[in-house]
């Protein structure tokens, strides 16, 4: 009987010790106690307003064919002793991750299709992506490393100041940590994270990444584990360094822009939510007590990133919050290093696509010859509106028409022997 009581306690403990936690907040509670750190810390919020009320006032000011590229580092800090099969599969899985970002971050993700089932809940809300591409740089690495050109930005041990969150040898760039953690916390972020000063992301080394296609399928001692195993954790973190708060920072108390989470379309909400299973997710407001309305008297948008729910059931940013990481991004653009990214890499600016927003029919124009490539225009939900193959096309210009698409956020991924791009199409 005791036996059995002392086993229902651990079974507690440790389905505890698996809701997600989140560092920001002592972080910020550390930068904030350092004069220094405190003061560049609102300056650079000072910035980001300003920013921000320009995007606010100028809605159709960033442009869509400007896509924001960031170079990418990842540091396994206690990976310095791995042999070299494991060093090559972590700099797999590096990849692995920086893929799921960019997917997250550009609403290109499969499971965003599960919004529009429950759309009809949040009146006002929409999904929003940032238009961005992290990319591991692999050129003009910073002295003191041993990469090479042609290497990829991931470390091992000594070469990122272990243990340390900042290490200016490495400012510039969109830094990424991966180490033991401890204490259950998943990761953590400054809130408005500042690459100047070579502050990082830092993830647990049990939730980084997914598991990989191919062999190996996980590299050992850096397994992500169930169920933060679908590399969300970092989309959660980056989402703080991009100065995102959580959804539930707090109730809005009237002011939805300057309280709470300061972001308008994200529903007042002031607890997390972490579990997946039907009672929190997917919310149903027709159920009387439904657990995901909140104190605040909303609907929680509980598969928002910046909630705490598990990595299989969060799978939006909302246009609110992808308007203030574009004003941070505003904010910290001149920081990143621009000689960080291979030109085999420049494949995003390599065609523009205008008119855009258009009417459903639009023009791509390419820089240099495309032997063969095929454009696939998918809507939000990702199902497919139009796909074609060009083969030995001796144009730079190609017209497409969708034949009047109904409006909205569309992407367009054009698909080369030199990779894949996508680009957002607004159809208006
Ligand atoms: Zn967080």
């Amino acid at each position: 009987m005791k036996l059995k009581l002392l086993f229902a306690l651990l079974v507690v403990q440790v389905s505890f010790a698996q809701h997600r936690t989140c560092g920001m907040q002592e972080k910020m509670a550390q930068i904030m106690s350092n004069p220094t750190q405190r003061q560049a810390y609102l300056d650079q919020q000072h910035k980001f307003q300003v920013e921000l009320e320009k995007i606010a006032s100028n809605k159709d000011g960033n442009s869509v064919n400007s896509v924001i590229r960031i170079p990418v580092a990842v540091h396994y800090p206690s990976a310095g002793a791995a042999t070299a099969t494991i060093k090559s599969c972590l700099r797999s899985l590096a990849q692995k991750q920086v893929d799921i970002l960019n997917a997250d971050y550009n609403g290109t993700n499969t499971d965003i299709s599960n919004w529009a089932a429950v759309s009809e809940n949040y009146p006002g809300t929409n999904t929003g992506s940032l238009d961005v591409q992290f990319v591991l740089a692999t050129q003009n690495h910073p002295s003191g490393t041993t990469l090479v050109n042609g290497d990829v930005a991931v470390t091992f041990g000594t070469e990122f100041l272990t243990g340390a969150d900042e290490d200016t040898t490495w400012s510039g760039y969109c830094n990424l940590v991966v180490r033991n953690i401890g204490g259950g916390t998943l990761g953590y972020s400054p809130l408005g994270g500042s690459p100047s000063a070579g502050m990082t992301v830092v993830i647990d080394n049990n939730a980084f990444g997914a598991i990989m296609t191919g062999s190996p399928v996980s590299c050992t001692g850096y397994v992500p584990a169930a169920p933060y195993n679908k590399g969300r954790t970092l989309t959660h973190e980056l989402g703080h360094f991009f100065n995102l708060d959580h959804t539930f920072a707090d109730c809005d108390g009237g002011n939805c822009a300057t309280s709470g989470d300061r972001v308008c379309d994200t529903p007042s909400c002031d607890e997390p939510r972490y579990d997946c299973n039907a009672a929190d997710s997917p919310p149903d407001p027709s159920v009387s007590g439904n657990p995901a309305v909140t104190t605040c008297g909303y609907l929680q948008l509980t598969m928002n990133y910046m909630d705490y729910v598990e990595d299989s059931c969060m799978y939006m940013f909302t246009a609110g919050q992808a308007a203030r990481m574009h004003a941070w991004y505003n904010v910290i653009a001149s920081q990143l290093t621009t000689t960080a990214l291979g030109n085999e890499e420049f494949l995003q600016n390599q065609f523009t696509l205008f008119p855009n927003p258009s009417k459903g029919s639009f023009t791509i124009q390419f820089k240099d010859m495309m032997n063969s490539y095929s454009v696939e225009v998918f809507d939000v939900t990702g199902q497919t509106i139009y796909e074609s193959n060009y083969d030995q096309s001796a144009n730079l210009v190609q017209v497409i028409d969708l034949n009047h698409p109904t409006r909205g956020v569309y992407f367009v991924n054009i698909k080369s022997d030199k990779g894949i791009v996508t680009k957002k199409l607004i159809i208006e």
